[in-house]
């Protein structure tokens, strides 16, 4: 069975209506309704290629009380996502290709998202020894991205023999940049107000002494290094230093450190402690500058669900992260669309075609014409929605953003023709 999409701005263009048949976009123009097909009118909303998501934590296997793959990938679907990197610090660790291909076969029979499995740098995350890198790679999940996230890979030359591995097959290293001697303890941002909350404090140098380094290391081996959840100013000219160079430099930026700062701190709500920690005004907009200019390649969520307990207790015993596969691209919109800083085609190369072409992943984030696989989000940008946090298909409830209005609303996913997120219209 066909769906005709009537009239959706694609990429926030030109008017078209789409018919999606067998999987792929069949016809894009102006195209009459045939006898049993579904119409979707799409009048004023904005037709988007699939979002993908270079980092998500989905916590299955280990910790299904905060996530499963299911849930996890419902709410991407939800969020107008159409893939998911799943990140490596699960229970076991996905740091063997049995783990991976465990992975990557719950998110198949789950159906909501392709989910790419990343897989660990180190075995069990320990910083000490490489994992096998070739045999995640090589496996059914077939891995492109490794990362250690959540620790760093703080020993120098073992995040340089990553980088040398990784080549081998187009892969590429995520860093989680966080010098761990210069944050022993940290529970926020380090600064005037650190001080006067009395919480350790976090300096923004020591996110950007990894990245320096790493930056360096990429060009010296000449292998792909992506810098995960970018944070400071100074991350900022680290890596546009060295994409002036030519070097293989990637980035990402959540949408909480685009929006949020180190303010939100002062009440002491741990749903506001998150790693890296939000920063200051300053941070954010050269954050916002920087996606806009393309510095920044790529939005990724950094969905971190946890249970209540880990949530509810005093801020410097409480789990650092917080959910953002559904408010993402509100985030988005409210920061960077509504301010003109991007337009649609700009939300689209940051948030689908840079971060699959990051992932390797082929028939992700591509055009939408014909030929093209029907994996397609459908959003409407005039809808405005107050976010609660008991409306969630996550598992948790652990967003930052409960209470606040946010403008858009995911309208329809689709994936390969699939419709997986939203009702016909
Ligand atoms: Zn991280």
């Amino acid at each position: 069975m066909s769906v005709l999409v009537r009239g959706a701005e694609v990429l926030g263009q030109e008017r078209a209506d789409l018919r999606l048949a067998d999987g792929t976009i069949t016809e894009v123009g102006s195209l009459q309704p045939q006898r049993g097909e579904q119409v979707l009118d799409a009048d004023g909303l904005v037709a988007l290629p699939g979002l993908v998501d270079l980092h998500t934590h989905l916590r299955e296997p280990g910790r299904e009380d905060a996530e499963t793959v299911r849930t996890g990938t419902r709410a991407a679907a939800a969020g107008g996502f159409t893939a998911v990197h799943a990140m490596a610090n699960t229970e076991p660790v996905a740091d063997t290709a049995g783990v991976v291909e465990q992975v990557w076969r719950l998110g198949q029979d789950a159906g909501h998202c392709d989910v790419r499995p990343v897989g660990a740098v180190t075995v069990g995350l320990a910083g000490t020894q490489l994992a096998e890198l070739g045999a995640m790679a090589d496996s059914a999940a077939r891995v492109r991205v490794f990362s250690d996230d959540g620790h760093c890979v703080a020993d120098a030359a073992l995040m340089r023999r990553a980088l040398e591995y990784v080549k081998a097959f187009d892969g590429v290293v995520a860093q989680h940049a966080q010098e761990p001697r210069l944050t022993a303890g940290a529970q926020m941002n380090e600064g005037e107000l650190s001080g006067r909350l009395g919480l350790v404090g976090w300096p923004a140098a020591a996110e950007e002494a990894i990245v320096a380094r790493d930056v360096l290391l990429a060009a010296h081996v000449r292998s792909r290094v992506h810098i995960c959840h970018l944070s400071t100013a100074g991350s900022v000219e680290i890596v546009r230093w060295a994409k002036s160079k030519g070097w293989p430099v990637t980035a990402e930026v959540t949408p909480h450190h685009l929006l949020l700062t180190e303010a939100l701190a002062a009440g002491y709500d741990p749903v506001f402690k998150v790693n890296p920690p939000l920063r200051s005004d300053e941070d954010v907009a050269a954050l916002r500058a920087a996606l806009a200019d393309g510095t920044i390649d790529a939005v990724a969520t950094d969905h971190a669900p946890h249970p209540r307990e880990a949530k509810d207790c005093e801020w410097a015993v409480a789990a650092f992260g917080m959910l953002g596969l559904e408010t993402a691209l509100a985030v988005v919109q409210e920061v960077m669309v509504e301010p003109g800083l991007l337009d649609w085609a700009g939300v689209a190369d940051r948030m689908s075609v840079r971060p699959a072409g990051i992932g390797r992943l082929t028939d992700q984030g591509r055009p939408l014409a014909a030929g093209e696989p029907a994996t397609l989000v459908l959003v409407d940008p005039a809808a405005t929605s107050t976010v609660r946090a008991a409306e969630t298909f996550s598992k948790s409830r652990n967003t930052p953003y409960a209470g606040l209005a946010l403008p858009g609303r995911v309208v329809a996913t689709f994936l390969r023709g699939r419709q997986t997120h939203g009702a016909a219209r």
